[in-house]
């Protein structure tokens, strides 16, 4: 046997047949039989089945939205909120800026200063929230739980600047009033056992 001849008469093994390839249509006629044979095969009909019985039972899987909205979870991190403290209604803040130096985003802005009693305040707070990416730091690292996330995750507006009005995530005080507040159940929440995991610390060194 020619070398050439072991190379074309390959023993490839029972598991390969070959496939028989038809001749390349040439006249129109025989171009759409081809494409007729080639797409109309049984699986196309049992796709439209499926489909047409899916109709038929009024079966709908899809959420209507804005009509219809899917729960979100309790951790959910959407747009931030400022809490009051439940019994003065003041704000929670402090002032500390912990939530300011974390912000990987670098968005958020606070100035303080002495009140008339030299106790300090807040007098601007504010989250870029384009620049925001929602991380949970800032709630997670408040030591007041003051900033917390809400579950608001519809933005939308003209205006880059309405998406950093402290006062649209401040609590409204009516709402403390009426003990409507959320307390947050999050990143940096407190735990429902948190008494019971508190360590106390020995007073006799
Ligand atoms: S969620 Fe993250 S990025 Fe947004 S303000 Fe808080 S720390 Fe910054
Ligand atoms: S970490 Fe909390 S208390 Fe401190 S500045 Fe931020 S929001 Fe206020």
């Amino acid at each position: 046997m020619s070398e050439i001849k072991m190379f074309e008469d390959r023993n490839v093994g029972e598991g390969y047949y070959k496939i028989d390839i038809d001749s390349y249509p040439t006249t129109p006629w025989e171009k759409f039989k081809r494409v007729v044979k080639r797409s109309l095969k049984g699986e196309l009909f049992v796709g439209l089945w499926v489909v047409l019985r899916e109709m038929i039972k009024f079966n709908i899987h899809t959420v209507q939205y804005p009509l219809e909205k899917m729960p979100i979870g309790p951790r959910y991190r959407a747009v931030h909120q400022m809490k009051r403290l439940w019994e003065s209604g003041t704000e929670r803040c402090i002032g500390c800026g912990l939530c300011e130096k974390i912000c990987i985003s670098n968005c958020i802005r606070m100035e303080t200063r002495y009140d008339e009693n030299q106790r300090k305040e807040v007098s601007e707070y504010s989250i870029n929230l384009g620049r925001c990416i929602f991380c949970g730091y800032c709630a997670e690292v408040c030591p007041e739980l003051a900033i917390t996330h809400g579950g608001e995750y519809e933005n939308c507006s003209e205006q880059r600047e309405h998406f950093i009005l402290y006062d649209d995530m401040l609590t409204p005080i009516d709402m403390v009033l009426n003990k409507q507040q959320k307390e947050f159940e999050g990143f940096g929440a407190v735990t429902p056992n948190e008494d019971a995991r508190l360590k106390k610390t020995p007073l006799a060194y």
